[in-house]
């Protein structure tokens, strides 16, 4: 199929592309480069492009007689959407609707969006099933539970189908051991442990051990990128117009933080300087998928489910690439060389 990856570039979006690719598919990323990377994009794959901008999006859609789009690109930190929400209605929100429109626009009929556990808030019950009430907490979540609601919205008017996938917590590099986790501003466990064992930065802080939880720090459910895009292979392939489907991916297992640190210690094979300080704002005590949705609708099937073999992967990359992506040798393809007197 020709596919169409918005944040294509980015972190969970590269991994899916490369394996998309890899799987006989033609996919090009769509990606601004603001937190995505050149790098992690194969050679002439990558359209330099904004998720604001709706024409250039629809004309490459058309062009490429595009089949489906793939959603990734977000604003997707939790502690920034607290502090900066309007960045992340415009990103989240706003920035699905324009994707959307230029489907609408270019008679795309098929999407795959990128969706998050942070949309259900706190909740007792473990592991999350899927009809779980969806009562965010933090704008992250509030933004990107609206941008369900708009694409169930936009599919049911305009014939369009669908697949939300709630991602509990990425994680992960490429088995290989050649791509990675590589942002700006960094705010996410494993690599900020892992910048802390490459001399990066001087210690990792750990919010809070006042959890109810069995060491009490929080406990979170890790799923490894590579079987994140099984999941959006899957669903491609079996994704048609008039279709709305929602899944968590998840391994189905808690760890807690310093389960995940310690497992991190293990990998580097030295400590890792670190310092309980005060929960964090929107942090739930214990988030854990329950994935059996997934893995019976989809016939998906993590592989990577240990944290030692997840963070084992993020240290083969940060290890031989402290200072992460460099640029690459093949030129992208700019966005207005492609559709320069349009
Ligand atoms: N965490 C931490 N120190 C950090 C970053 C994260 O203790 O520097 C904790 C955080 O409180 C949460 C878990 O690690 O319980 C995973 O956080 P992350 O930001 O990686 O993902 P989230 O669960 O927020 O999506």
């Amino acid at each position: 199929m020709n596919l169409f990856l918005t944040g294509g570039a980015g972190y969970v979006g590269s991994a899916c592309l490369r394996h998309l690719l890899k799987n006989g598919h033609n996919a090009i990323a769509y990606d601004n480069l603001i937190e995505g990377n050149r790098g992690s994009v194969p050679g002439g794959r990558l359209v330099v492009g904004d998720i604001a901008d709706v024409d250039a999006m629809a004309d490459c859609m058309r062009s490429e007689r595009i089949d489906a789009v793939l959603h990734f690109a977000a604003a997707a930190s939790v502690p920034e959407s607290i502090k900066n929400p309007e960045f992340y209605y415009r990103s989240n929100v706003l920035g699905t609707k324009g994707v959307l429109d230029a489907m609408r626009r270019s008679g795309v009929r098929r999407i795959i969006f990128s969706s998050t556990a942070a949309t259900y808030g706190f909740h007792a019950r473990m592991p999350m099933t899927e009809d779980a009430p969806q009562t965010p907490q933090v704008p992250y979540g509030s933004t990107k539970l609206a941008a369900e609601w708009l694409i169930k919205d936009y599919a049911k008017a305009y014939g369009m189908g669908y697949t939300i996938f709630r991602y509990f917590n990425a994680s992960g590099a490429d088995i290989d051991g050649e791509h990675g986790e590589d942002r700006r501003d960094e705010s996410h466990l494993i690599p900020l442990a892992l910048a802390v064992a490459v001399g990066r930065r001087p210690r990792l802080l750990i919010f809070g051990d006042d959890f109810e939880t069995q060491d009490g720090t929080c406990v979170r459910d890790y799923i490894h990128v590579d079987d994140l895009a099984q999941a959006h292979e899957l669903a491609v392939e079996s994704l048609e117009p008039g279709m709305g489907r929602a899944f968590n991916l998840g391994s189905g297992t808690g760890v807690t933080v310093l389960e995940v640190l310690r497992a991190c210690e293990e990998a580097v094979g030295f400590p890792i300087n670190h310092e309980i300080v005060d929960r964090r704002p929107g942090d739930p005590g214990v988030l854990i998928a329950c994935p059996q949705r997934a893995m019976r609708q989809l016939g998906w099937s993590p592989r990577y489910t240990d944290i030692r073999q997840i963070v084992g992967s993020a240290w083969r990359w940060r290890r031989t690439h402290p200072d992460g992506y460099r640029e690459p040798a093949e030129p992208a393809i700019e966005v207005d060389a492609l559709y320069a007197g349009r």
